[in-house]
């Protein structure tokens, strides 16, 4: 791998060894695995193949996992009402609601059923205001694995230029606040940038950290950032591609060629960021199953 990039396969590796231990120690203690319970709705290919990734990696853990799958047509009662029994069950720990859901179900409708206790995405309002003033949260996973990324290839971030490109309830948002406010890895002055925002050129170039998260390929190129940049690349796009076995390939957000050329650090796509999105859910499962954000009922 090139001197500049950022190895996300290699970290998560690590972390989800840890996360094996701390859950050996976990059940050697007496207590039951962890579970995770995920929601699949319709057929969506790439949907399927995220949520396996993620049940793969509860297997290598010792996380116990199920998927349940619904059609694309379950209403929004219906969907409610299973994800109430999730919420009932003693026995689950984390619920993982596959997104992006069908038109008719919108995603924060259906997220604030969910038992925030059990919201190991950390997409419930509960959990977004506990993370934005502060207080212990499950942190949504992408943006906590981008910042396990900088804590390993010692990223400062304290007094620095960051740029997040993509403002959703997932990704970008979450992760300004990070980078704006957390202690230990973040107090960057920090500048979110969305569709709306007049000449993207302006912000990314004056960035020392670029984050961009919003599913558009060659969105950056290059002659938008500065020498010496720290480029996460968070967006994953399948272009046709009909030299490969698939016929598609993933690219990022990112003109990689251009953009690495001037990078200090940059995540490739696939490999970056996708896998450390699987090892925090993973963290936030095991911390679900501790009780340690909710220590008692809240
Ligand atoms: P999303 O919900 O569609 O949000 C995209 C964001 O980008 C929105 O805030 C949108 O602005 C903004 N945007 C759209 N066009 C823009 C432009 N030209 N300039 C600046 N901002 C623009 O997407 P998402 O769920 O955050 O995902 C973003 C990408 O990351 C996707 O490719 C997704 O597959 C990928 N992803 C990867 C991982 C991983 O683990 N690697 C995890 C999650 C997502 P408005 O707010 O104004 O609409």
């Amino acid at each position: 791998m090139a001197r500049n990039i950022i190895d996300g396969k290699k970290v998560a590796g690590i972390i989800l060894q840890q996360i094996h231990e701390d859950v050996q120690e976990w059940v050697g203690r007496g207590n039951r695995p962890p579970k995770l319970q995920a929601i699949l709705i319709g057929d969506d290919p790439a949907s399927r193949t995220y949520v396996g990734a993620k049940t793969k990696a509860c297997r290598e853990v010792g996380i116990e996992s199920d998927t349940v799958s619904f059609p694309d047509t379950i209403s929004v009662r219906e969907l409610k009402e299973e994800i109430r029994k999730f919420n009932r069950d003693d026995g689950i720990d984390g619920i993982l609601l596959q997104l992006p859901l069908p038109g008719h179900l919108h995603p924060s409708q259906v997220i604030e059923t969910i038992d925030h206790r059990k919201d190991v995405d950390g997409f419930h309002p509960m959990n977004v205001g506990r993370l934005a003033v502060g207080q212990p949260t499950f942190r949504s996973c992408t943006p906590a694995g981008i910042l396990e990324l900088f804590r390993y290839y010692s990223v400062m971030t304290k007094g620095r230029n960051a740029v997040v490109v993509g403002a959703s309830n997932i990704v970008g948002s979450p992760m300004a606040i990070m980078l704006s406010r957390e202690n230990n890895s973040g107090k960057a002055t920090t500048t979110l940038c969305h569709k709306y925002t007049r000449d993207l050129t302006q912000h990314t170039i004056q960035a020392d950290i670029l984050i961009v998260a919003v599913g558009s390929p060659k969105l950056i190129t290059g002659q938008m950032v500065k020498e010496g940049v720290v480029v996460i690349d968070v967006g994953i796009n399948r272009l046709t591609d009909v030299t490969s076995k698939k016929g598609y390939r993933l690219v990022g957000d990112c003109d990689f060629d251009s953009v690495s050329e001037k990078a200090s650090l940059i995540t490739p796509v696939p490999g970056g960021v996708g896998p450390m999105t699987v090892a925090m859910l993973m963290k936030n499962t095991l911390l679900a199953a501790k009780k340690s954000i909710y220590p008692s009922k809240e």
